[in-house]
């Protein structure tokens, strides 16, 4: 993250933060983690505090593939390649997949950990238009053909097609499937990062575009939104092609995955399964994203004006101003009054797409949110047309 951007994220003391992505880890069982801890240091012992190798443990096969199948991916144990969570994931197939100078693809607002990614890759970025239902294919082919047609390579798309960060839409099955259309068509291949697909407020589940698409899609999934960010633990599951050089890009940035980490997380799942944690987590951000959206309305927020729908899943409430000015001023004004919030500009958002705000819900009490809303909602008032 840019230092411009850790001071948005930044909140004054007695300030809340709406800011950042940060899981609420009420549902973790404290207790019985240290005990986990303690008992795989004991069964492991030096082993596990050693360097370890880039194969992942049959056991820690068995956690992925439980949350995999979940979304109808079958990934093969030989193919996976574990990483220290999906942002080191992101860099690493950025640079195993994407030159220097080269163009990548991604909606037009989307997660500044990318961004920053892309940038340090010195990849380039395409946005894509997008509508509520996320990424619309028939832009990206126009977005193509107009960086190819002016000289530009680009043969890469990175999308979040599940409560996607920062506006919280999910691409229906449909759109998922001409999205995969188009892109094997303009033999573009995909990235697909799915943090937050176990998290639907409403028992839907769709297919991950890699389940659709074994050979176009590159998947990077993460154990920090279904168990914690803490211990840095991810995997990638890439198009077969590419595993030699994603591996190999992993393994130059950081040698091997941590062994005890990937100990925790495999005996954890083996002791109480994920079934319980998902469940626990998807009541309480759905209840977070009820409270603050009633909130908002209750605060007395201008409808004409301001708009959002309330999420299906995830970690984002995305309010946007239909007089499409730039969030920006505003965000900083809410910072100032002691609310942390994230406009547009920081997701690469141009012109309309900066007119929005993210709030995230995740990480802040219910009673927190309710005086979030108010606090926006004065600031919003009294900064009349910022
Ligand atoms: N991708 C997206 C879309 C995210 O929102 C985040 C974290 N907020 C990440 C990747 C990074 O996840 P991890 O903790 O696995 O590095």
């Amino acid at each position: 993250m840019t230092a411009g951007a850790a001071h948005l994220f930044d909140v004054p003391s007695g300030g809340i933060s709406l800011a950042g992505g940060v899981p609420d880890l009420s549902p973790i069982e404290m207790r019985g983690l240290s005990e986990q801890v303690g008992r795989q240091i004991r069964l492991g012992g030096p082993t596990i505090l050693q360097y370890s190798t880039m194969e992942t443990p049959s056991d820690l096969v068995e956690a992925i593939e439980d949350l995999a199948g979940r979304e109808s991916m079958h990934p093969l144990a030989s193919n996976l390649v574990p990483t220290s969570g999906s942002q080191l994931g992101l860099v690493a197939v950025c640079r195993a997949l994407v030159a220097d100078g080269e163009y990548i693809a991604t909606e037009e607002l989307t997660y500044p950990g990318a961004l920053s990614a892309f940038a340090w890759c010195g990849a380039r970025v395409a946005p894509v238009p997008m509508d509520e239902e996320g990424l619309v294919p028939e832009a990206l082919v126009e977005t193509v053909t107009r960086v190819r047609a002016s000289g530009g390579r680009l043969d890469v798309l990175y999308t979040v097609p599940t409560f996607h960060n920062p506006t919280g839409r999910t691409q229906g099955t449909g759109r998922r499937q001409r999205l995969l259309e188009a892109c094997e068509a303009l033999d573009v291949h995909v990235i697909e990062d799915n943090p937050y697909g176990m998290l639907s407020f409403t028992g839907r589940e769709l297919p991950a575009l890699k389940s659709m698409s074994p050979a176009g899609v590159t998947y990077l999934g993460t154990f920090s939104k279904v168990f914690v960010p803490g211990l840095r633990c991810g995997w990638i599951d890439p198009a077969a092609q590419y595993h030699e050089r994603i591996r190999g890009a992993v393994e130059t940035a950081t040698l091997s995955p941590s062994p005890i980490a990937q100990a925790i997380i495999a005996g954890h799942h083996r002791r109480c399964g994920w079934d319980r944690a998902i469940a626990r987590f998807r009541e309480i951000y759905a209840g977070k994203a009820m409270t603050l959206s009633e909130a908002l309305v209750a605060s007395g927020l201008d409808r004409d004006r301001w708009s959002w729908r309330e999420p299906d899943g995830g970690f984002y409430l995305w309010l946007t101003d239909a007089t499409g000015v730039d969030a920006s001023g505003l965000a900083e004004a809410a910072r100032r009054a002691g609310i942390a919030l994230v406009p547009g500009a920081r997701f690469g958002g141009t012109g309309a797409a900066r007119a929005g705000l993210r709030l995230s819900f995740s990480g802040a009490s219910e009673s927190e949110l309710h005086v979030a809303a108010d606090r926006l909602c004065a600031v919003i008032s009294g900064a009349g047309t910022v």
